[in-house]
């Protein structure tokens, strides 16, 4: 890294030879600014830490065009004096440590000195503070590290810094910037991490004169359901481990509600938000089998440490910190999350009789298979074994349930010649088919061939005829809407919103129809008509996970994620029992499918056994 330092050494022992020179004040300036600001969103978390640091119970961020070409930040903390409001902008210049021992109990979020310095050497800054004792504030005008002017003023108590521009005088860095999508989700993750630290101080983000987030002060519960929304209330468990020089508060989701990207998992040390590999597996591993490998749970978590036994000088944004103890931490973290699933009563249990909806396929087919579940087949009267069935391609009468909704008449005929290709096994030596289909385990489907069998996994063979139907119907006519009754709400995320916003003409074509109502609200008024009532919600939830995983802006891509989305949502679980018209109906459609062979996740969606070899191994 380029350092300051070495560079003034290297001019001391200069010569006529030397080429190298110290570069002017406010390019170093601009070097340092390229750590600590790297983009909008950095700006923001500087500016409000300040604010927070000086003791402001009210703090406002306003922004517009994703903060390139503004950023204000009003506070009500303690101001600055005359001669402070010149010198912050020097770098180097803190109020909040005097020596090098203060760093290692600094308990404010800044401490270099440097963010000012920063800012104003890459942007046009206007500032007006005042203290409480004085009548009058001041207002400096500062550019590229240049105070242009300095007045006395009339302004409110605290301080009101406003920044035009952001790197007006660093092209190169200007055109590095993102998308105003992308850059103003940054600025949400920073205002979100701050907001969720400090629920005493009240909040507000406005972008492009529209309020995104109003938060009142609140505890640590009200301030997740205002950032989240109040859904979240529901899967909150409450965290609280306590010892003598460590404690770790604040809430975990409920396993059952995990999500499909990192986004909702938060770990603050001494308030300060961090990044740590190491304790959020201290916290995922805590939840044990209750989620699964690819699943992330949500935690907001805060670890109270003696400053004593922390770091936090070893990164320029401060995210990473050191502990002096760390296995100590990890143990401690992760012994917190066990309790506090335990104290719920969410200590993996699995029981497939009582869950039907159970998505868990490992430990489905692990060998202690549930007892009762085997005498709840061997006891019902409906056996899912049926004995003497005809085969597949007689006509079905009386469909039930959801394969009614699924019923399509297009190409019926077509699709059955598909079908009959895999019963008519030319070669075979065996002619005759015994009946079926049956059902095994309620999640398996056997079905003979000419030559043999072949199980089908249910989930995965009806995912995939949703999935092609619902690509099919991008191209092809629109999914029917049915309206509600009563309009849903959903409430989201200031960056969900966003996204939900740019594929809003998309899902209307999947039969979703949804109104953006600002403030982090959309109302829901119609739903295809085959979603089951009671999970719409659930079901626009996945849809934008699945598209944070995977953000796309070509057009094909999003309608793959979509359709991928809903036929993982919408289809039949493992562990269902089917009727055989049911069961009759899955083979059918699931051969007409283009791609019937590989699931959606890459697996088969059936395996296939030919009756020489059985025959093989007696
Ligand atoms: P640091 O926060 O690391 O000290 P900054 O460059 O962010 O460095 O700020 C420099 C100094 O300016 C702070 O130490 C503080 O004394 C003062 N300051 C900055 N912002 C504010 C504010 N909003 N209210 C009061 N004082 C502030
Ligand atoms: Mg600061």
């Amino acid at each position: 890294m380029l350092s300051l330092d070495n560079l003034l050494n290297y001019v001391i022992f200069a010569d006529m030879s030397d080429i190298i020179q110290l570069l002017p004040d406010n390019l170093a300036n601009q070097i340092a600014a390229g750590e600590v600001i790297q983009r909008p969103a950095s700006a923001v978390k500087e500016l409000m830490e300040n604010a927070i640091d000086a003791g402001a119970t009210n703090i406002q961020v306003i922004v517009k065009t994703a903060g390139k070409n503004l950023i204000q930040i009003i506070d009500n903390g303690n101001g600055m004096s005359e001669t402070d409001a010149r010198l912050c902008f020097e770098k180097h210049a803190t109020s909040k440590i005097r020596n090098i021992d203060d760093l290692f109990v600094v308990a404010t979020k800044g401490f270099r000195g440097e963010a000012l310095a920063s800012i104003a050497a890459v942007a046009q800054v206007e500032m007006k503070t005042r203290l409480a004792e004085s009548e009058l504030g001041t207002k400096i005008t500062i550019e590229g590290s240049k105070i242009t002017s300095q007045e006395l003023c009339q302004t409110s108590v605290g301080t009101n810094i406003l920044m035009k521009n952001l790197f007006f005088n660093v092209p190169a860095r200007r055109n590095f910037l993102k998308s105003d999508s992308i850059e103003m989700r940054h600025i949400i993750d920073e205002f979100e991490r701050l907001a969720l630290a400090h629920t005493e101080i009240f909040f507000n983000l406005n972008h492009n004169d529209i309020d995104i987030y109003h938060l009142p002060k609140a505890n640590l519960r009200q301030r997740i359901t205002q950032i989240f929304g109040k859904n979240y209330d529901q899967r909150l468990v409450p965290v609280n481990e306590i010892s003598d020089i460590i404690q770790v508060s604040g809430f975990i989701g409920k396993p059952e509600y995990t999500k499909r990207t990192r986004g909702e998992q938060y770990l603050f040390v001494n308030d300060r938000f961090i990044k740590s590999t190491y304790l959020n597996h201290a916290v995922v591993s805590g939840f044990n089998e209750l989620i699964q490998r690819d699943e992330f749970p949500l935690y907001i978590l805060f670890i109270k440490i003696l400053p004593q036994m922390i770091d936090v000088n070893v990164h320029p944004t401060k995210q990473e910190i050191k502990f002096e103890d760390e296995k100590l931490v990890y143990a401690f973290v992760n012994s917190g999350v066990r309790h506090a699933l335990a104290q719920n009563n969410l200590t993996p249990s699995l029981d497939f009789n009582q869950d039907a909806q159970l998505n868990n396929f490992d430990s489905f087919i692990r060998p202690h298979f549930n007892h009762s579940q085997e005498q709840k087949i061997e006891t019902s009267n409906t056996s899912s074994i049926h004995h003497s069935r005809p085969m597949v391609s007689v006509a079905r009468n009386n469909p039930q349930n959801w394969e009614e909704l699924f019923k399509t008449e297009t190409d019926r005929k077509e699709n059955n010649n598909a079908n009959l290709n895999m019963y008519s096994s030319e070669d075979s030596n065996f002619t005759e088919a015994t009946a079926g289909p049956y059902q095994l385990h309620n999640t398996f489907i056997i079905s003979p061939l000419k030559s043999g069998f072949i199980i089908i996994n249910q989930q995965y063979a009806h995912e995939k005829i949703l999935y092609e139907k619902y690509l099919k119907a991008f191209v092809q006519a629109p999914i029917t809407s049915q309206r509600l009754m009563f309009p849903l709400t959903i409430n989201l995320t200031a960056a969900d919103c966003i996204l939900l916003d740019s594929i809003k003409e998309e899902i209307k074509i999947l039969g979703f129809d949804v109104e953006n109502f600002g403030n982090n609200t959309f109302v829901m008024h119609g739903v295809p008509t085959e979603i089951k009532s009671g999970t719409e919600l659930k079901i626009i939830e996945r849809i934008v996970d699945d598209f944070k995983v995977a953000p796309s802006t070509d057009k094909e891509k999003i309608h793959t994620i979509l359709a991928k989305s809903l036929a993982c949502t919408n289809a039949i679980p493992i562990n269902k029992k089917l009727t055989y018209e049911e069961m009759v109906y899955l083979i059918e459609e699931l051969f007409a499918c283009n791609n019937y062979i590989e699931s959606l996740h890459g697996k088969k969606v059936f395996v296939q056994f030919e009756l020489e070899e059985i025959l093989k191994k007696f």
